[in-house]
């Protein structure tokens, strides 16, 4: 865990804005380690200082997390799993807040997740007035036509509903396959398999490689990495 400003670890676990967290310190209302702090520069490491506010301890499990794991193939993005397989936040060694899954992904599809616990951030970025694009690198089964891809862009019936615009690229052919980039705009259940079945190109392998704008980069399956404000921001 990095040192953050007191100030600021007070407003992630909820406690209070910003401003309002210097005036609770100023005020001499907190503490760390047993002593009143009062100075704003002051600094403090999440899970190892006690820090308490009108005497009450504050859990570092209420402070706000965001993730990002590069889910690896054979993990369930549920929080528990009646048929015993591994869980995502299994990964999530070190992190002692109690995170969760922002939407889901495929047992068999591997790449970017996010965990947080902050239920507004989740519901915000789900919502589809926020559009928050996704984007995917699916190989499909043989050869898609100009015409299939096109149809694929443009919209093709998903459970008796029009998929919304969505951007293709072919990034590979080889043999039997072919690998594409797909980014959509919408994250119906099993929607990019459901799409390419519509158009008899089935999916082989699905592997997310962004969410908004923030991508996994060069993080390697079964890795997290902790988001600051400025990762949030490409999301949206
Ligand atoms: N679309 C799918 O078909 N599966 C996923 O896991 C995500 C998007």
């Amino acid at each position: 865990n990095d040192p953050v400003r007191l100030q600021k670890f007070l407003s992630q676990c909820g406690l209070a804005s910003r401003r309002k967290a210097e005036e609770m310190i100023k005020a001499g209302r907190v503490q760390v380690d047993g002593a009143i702090i009062t100075d704003m520069g002051y600094k403090i490491i999440p899970g190892q200082n006690i820090i308490k506010c009108d005497g009450q301890p504050l859990s570092p499990r209420n402070r706000l997390t965001y993730i990002l794991l590069n889910k690896p193939k054979g993990y369930v993005t549920t929080l528990s799993d009646p048929q015993g397989r591994p869980i995502v936040t299994s990964l999530l060694t070190g992190i002692s807040e109690r995170v969760f899954p922002v939407g889901r992904l495929d047992l068999d599809t591997e790449g970017a997740l996010i965990l947080t616990n902050d239920g507004a951030f989740a519901q915000k970025v789900q919502h589809p007035s926020h559009e928050v694009t996704k984007t995917y690198e699916a190989l499909v089964a043989g050869h898609p036509s100009k015409d299939q891809l096109a149809q694929l862009e443009n919209g093709v019936l998903v459970e008796g509903k029009i998929t919304s615009p969505a951007e293709l690229t072919v990034l590979k052919k080889i043999k039997h396959a072919t690998l594409v980039q797909i980014t959509i705009h919408e994250g119906r259940k099993r929607q990019v398999r459901k799409m390419f079945e519509a158009v008899a190109h089935p999916v082989l392998h699905l592997k997310r490689i962004a969410y908004g704008c923030l991508r996994l980069h060069r993080l390697p399956s079964g890795k997290f990495r902790l988001l600051n404000s400025g990762d949030l921001e490409k999301i949206f």
